[in-house]
């Protein structure tokens, strides 16, 4: 990135950059994948509670219809992404490595695969809970890879209020351009999303933080602003995480989130473009969450493209439409470089929180010889939540999970910027998790205890 683009953008402190490698999909424009002949449905592809299936084997269910319930607030409805008939409902390889419970629809090689109930949404006079209401039943989850529910963000507790309302297409992660493409190809609908989104919080103004890599995107919101609407375009410095919550409320309003606390608690609530695009949509069209934009990138893919794919479609299907695999791929990660999580099998469905597929060949992916800690400190530079990836490595490595808390390893986002920087090549984030799964393990239990 050439400095002078980053002149006047705004940032958070700390932080890497490491090579962006977006030009591989960066101009191509978004592509409709077919319909596959069959889609794999997750009862669980949010955080929280999975939802419950509302249909059985034989039935006939059309695209856009509801097939899935939340059982719970935290949780998120599922909707048929094809029109066709269950074959299955069964568990199923799952993009976390398990096998989960699944939804099999088999297309109707006849239906012209229309939406169910298309129609317009009259939203204006509805009230902030009816919107919310709608957004709760369109099964919206955040898109930048997390997958929480959206009405539950947007939900805003007792107490609290969000003057500020700010939409994140950073997308800091190297490879992926999804983000991207949908600033370009859907703006009207991210204009949309803010203004439902604006009404529903009751905010004052709202941002949009673009990384100056993406002056295209940021010239083309600009141009396009309708003047009533109460939005600011604000460039950000290209630094990786930059797409993180908390970075992102510190650079777009120069506020910090305190530890242990949410952009809610400085009256800040941050939603993915893609969320707020596809809230535009829906209230355009009555499009609930049944289909989502991924980037297919890396050199072990024969064919990179921006994909709008429906949900559930195989990841092997996937890859036969862009042209196969080159023989020298050794690694397929749904999401980023930085955060993603690597696949080790081809029939795992898309779903909502897939951003981009992945395909690392030998020449990035081979075995890397672990040094001692020269305590040069690099990581200490990088880490952006100001923790001591150094030490907490030490401890993580002598299983000192306990001592770990002391050094604050809760607050570590496992962004990986530590281990990015590490010249010995310790897998810090990796111990990282470990020990954070461990711990909440831990807690929990001891929580069960304490009530029983
Ligand atoms: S992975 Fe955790 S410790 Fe490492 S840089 Fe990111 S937040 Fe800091
Ligand atoms: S970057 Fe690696 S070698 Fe340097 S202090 Fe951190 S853990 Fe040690």
């Amino acid at each position: 990135m050439l400095p002078f683009l980053n002149q006047g953008a705004q940032s958070f402190r700390h932080g890497i950059h490491p090579e962006d490698y977006k030009a591989m999909t960066r101009d191509m424009p978004l592509e409709r994948m077919p319909f596959m002949e069959e889609v794999v449905l997750p009862l669980r592809q949010h955080l929280g509670a999975p939802s419950v299936a509302l249909v059985k084997p034989g039935e006939k269910v059309f695209r856009g219809q509801l097939i899935g319930e939340a059982p719970a607030f935290v949780s998120a409805n599922l909707h048929a992404s094809v029109t066709g008939t269950v074959k299955r409902v069964e568990p199923h390889h799952h993009a976390s490595g398990k096998l989960e419970e699944a939804i099999v629809i088999e297309r109707d090689p006849y239906s012209p695969q229309s939406l169910y109930g298309e129609q317009k949404i009259d939203w204006e006079d509805f009230s902030p809970q009816e919107l919310i209401d709608h957004i709760q039943y369109a099964g919206f989850v955040g898109l930048g890879g997390a997958a929480f529910p959206t009405h539950v963000k947007m939900t805003v507790p007792e107490g609290k209020k969000a003057r500020f309302f700010i939409v994140n297409a950073a997308e800091c992660e190297p490879y992926l351009n999804s983000d991207f493409r949908i600033l370009l190809e859907w703006t009207e609908a991210i204009f949309l999303g803010i203004r439902i989104s604006l009404k529903i919080l009751g905010a004052e103004r709202a941002y949009i933080g673009v990384e100056t890599n993406k002056q295209e995107a940021i010239d083309r919101l600009r141009e396009m602003m309708p003047s009533d609407l109460p939005c600011e375009v604000v460039p950000l410095v290209t630094k990786y995480p930059q797409g993180a919550e908390k970075m992102l409320t510190d650079a777009v309003l120069d506020k910090e989130i305190p530890s242990g606390k949410l952009p809610i608690d400085i009256e800040v609530l941050v939603n993915n473009v893609g969320t707020v695009a596809g809230i535009g949509q829906y209230f355009s069209y009555r499009q609930p969450l049944i289909e989502r934009v991924v980037t297919v990138t890396g050199p072990g893919i024969k064919r990179p493209a921006n994909l709008i794919v429906p949900i559930g479609t195989r990841l092997s299907d996937v890859i036969e439409f862009c042209g196969g695999l080159h023989e020298n791929t050794r690694q397929i990660l749904f999401g980023g470089p930085m955060m993603g999580s690597a696949q080790r099998f081809l029939d795992v469905p898309i779903m909502k929180g897939t951003s981009g597929l992945l395909f690392l060949t030998d020449q990035e992916v081979f075995p890397r010889e672990e040094y001692a800690c020269i305590k040069c400190l690099r990581c200490v530079d990088a880490c952006p939540v100001y923790l001591n990836p150094s030490r907490l490595g030490l401890l993580a490595k002598e299983r000192k999970y306990e001592d770990m808390m002391e050094f604050h390893i809760l607050d570590c986002m496992e962004c990986g910027s530590c281990s990015y920087v590490c010249p010995s090549n310790i897998p810090l984030v990796q111990r990282f998790r470990v020990a954070k799964g461990l711990l909440r393990e831990k807690m929990a239990r001891e929580k069960a205890k304490q009530k029983a």
